[in-house]
């Protein structure tokens, strides 16, 4: 599987493990091919892989690393593609000089026609690089496919009820740029995120990273102002623009209770927390810096911890070269952690994430997942370097916005509503159709996900969504968890549904006496593709008055 160990090549060993790093689990517009070949910067063309009906298309344009390349930018060519025709959407730069370490622009395109379903854009960049004209498609990988970028243009907004906003848990950003991946700016991820649907995402760029000279990724700086600017910027973003907010968040490189380094999502820490154990920026230093346990005893209480990718198994290489590990039972135990971000974008590690939450449960503890992409830009697919950096694999994993995180806001949309909302667990994560869990007691008062209720008997009521988008309702499931027996049973499974995309359900749960809680499952099957929506649980006290 390795050849580098066997050769035994210091940088090229180095370098392939890098690779392999960031391969698994944080994905990139990956550029170490083009920037050991290619005389010239990295040029990408990216765009939302779902939209609204009636909203322009924004086409965010990426130029990296034209300090070294520079380029003059002629024109940009937009093309999409509908069934019967094919729209043209031409943007003049007039030989714009580009001279910058990272450039990029969002341009706006917008079809005459009402469009709804599958479309194919592809962009065209023309340029000059020393005199030389050149054209690419859609990215200037050498191998990378240049099919066309694919956008789903939904007549529906997001399938949810009132009050209800969706994000983006867990994504890295342009402040992540080191030897093998970058991620995109943060307006631009804004913008894209917004056309989306989405309200709010979650900045969690690598410790490793946020710490780096901001001209000089193998150095760190001792005065952070990598870590500084990434703050202001957020903060910058955030005032200019009500009705989006950006989480400040990092994801830390700490050790569990193997000393193995796994990943923790801090958000709105006002420091930044040390961690760079499986950076491989220092050979054979993977110790971890600081244990789970010290950073929960570090937080204040106006930050949030969540595991990273609970149970996503790192590869082997990574286990064996930077002393990855894995979040296990006696890590999700420690006091003090608000959750788990038990999807990752893939269904890899999903059901070990859960089985970790479910047990947490069933242990009486309060505890809530939420979901994300690990998103590095890649807004519609992403372009991966292959072994041994000649190929270069494309997919529609880890798109930023593919998984997400939908949170009930009973105020008005800010980043201390949102950050109360995930403290409260009233989160649940979804890839397409949507289910609100309300539980009323006897005397009519009402709890949402994540709220405890007590009363002498209760009715649920469930509100499945769904769209053409996502497919049709094919089950929802309803669990109970008995806090006394320790265990976690199918209360009710649904298979028939009054329409197709939308369905009510109500229960009545009656002389119980045993502390549980409830949770509820939601599957939509579109094509042959199985969607769902986890809730959080709500908690049933059982009194007798
Ligand atoms: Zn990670
Ligand atoms: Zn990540």
């Amino acid at each position: 599987m390795n050849q580098y160990l066997v050769d035994f090549n210091f940088p090229f060993l180095k370098l392939g493990l890098l690779f392999l790093l960031y391969a698994e689990t944080h994905y990139s517009f990956k550029g170490i091919y083009s920037r050991l070949k290619k005389k010239e910067p990295e040029i990408i063309a990216d765009v939302p892989h779902r939209i609204k009906q009636g909203q322009p298309i924004p086409v965010l344009l990426l130029i990296k690393d034209a300090d070294q390349h520079s380029i003059e930018l002629n024109s940009v060519h937009i093309n999409l593609f509908s069934k019967e025709k094919k729209e043209c959407f031409p943007f003049e730069f007039n030989a714009l000089k580009i001279t910058e370490k990272f450039w990029h622009k969002t341009v706006e395109i917008q079809s005459t026609d009402n469009l709804s379903g599958k479309y194919r854009i592809d962009v065209t960049i023309k340029f000059s690089i020393n005199g030389k004209r050149r054209e690419v498609k859609n990215d200037n990988y050498t191998c990378s496919s240049h099919a066309p970028l694919e956008i789903y243009i939904s007549e529906s907004g997001l399938p949810k009820t009132n009050g209800w906003h969706f994000g983006e848990f867990h994504c890295h950003t342009s402040y992540t740029d080191d030897q093998v991946e970058f991620g995109a700016p943060l307006n631009a991820s804004r913008q894209l995120a917004e056309a989306m649907g989405l309200t709010f995402f979650c900045a969690t760029d690598h410790s490793y990273d946020l710490d780096d000279d901001p001209d000089n990724y193998l150095k760190n700086d001792p005065s952070l102002k990598k870590w500084h600017s990434f703050q202001d910027d957020v903060r910058r973003l955030n005032q200019s623009n009500s009705s989006f907010i950006i989480i400040p968040g990092e994801e830390v490189s700490v050790g569990n209770s193997k000393n193995r380094n796994v990943h923790f999502l801090v958000l709105n820490h006002p420091e930044l927390l040390p961690g760079d154990g499986d950076s491989a920026e220092k050979w054979l230093r993977t110790k971890p810096n600081l244990s789970i346990k010290e950073i929960l005893r570090r937080i204040n209480s106006n930050s949030l911890a969540f595991a990273a990718h609970p149970g996503v198994q790192p590869p082997f290489l990574e286990w064996l070269l930077v002393r990855r590990g894995k979040w296990n039972l006696q890590d999700c135990s420690n006091s003090g952690l608000h959750g788990l971000q038990i999807w990752n974008g893939t269904d890899e590690g999903l059901n070990e994430g859960k089985s970790l939450w479910i047990k947490r449960l069933l242990q009486g503890k309060r505890i809530f997942i939420s979901g994300g992409n690990d998103a590095h830009g890649n807004f519609n697919r992403f372009r991966q370097v292959g072994l041994p950096f000649f190929t270069l694999r494309e997919n529609y994993e880890h798109l930023f916005g593919k998984v997400r995180t939908g949170v009930f806001l009973e105020d008005k949309l800010s980043l201390p509503t949102l950050l109360k909302a995930f403290e409260n667990g009233r989160m649940l994560i979804t890839n397409g159709p949507f289910v609100e869990l309300l539980v009323k007691n006897n005397r009519n008062e009402s709890a949402k996900s994540g709220d405890c209720i007590s009363g002498k008997n209760f009715k649920i009521d469930l509100n499945c969504l769904s769209s053409p988008e996502f497919g049709k309702l094919s089950e929802l499931r309803i669990y109970t968890g008995n806090l006394i027996t320790r265990k976690e049973q199918l209360f009710k499974s649904v298979l028939n549904f009054s329409e197709l995309f939308k369905h009510h359900e109500e229960l009545k749960m009656r002389k119980n006496s045993t502390p549980s809680y409830l949770r509820v499952e939601l599957f939509s099957e579109n094509q042959n593709e199985v969607l769902k929506c986890f809730t959080n649980p709500i908690w049933l006290n059982w009194t007798l008055g």
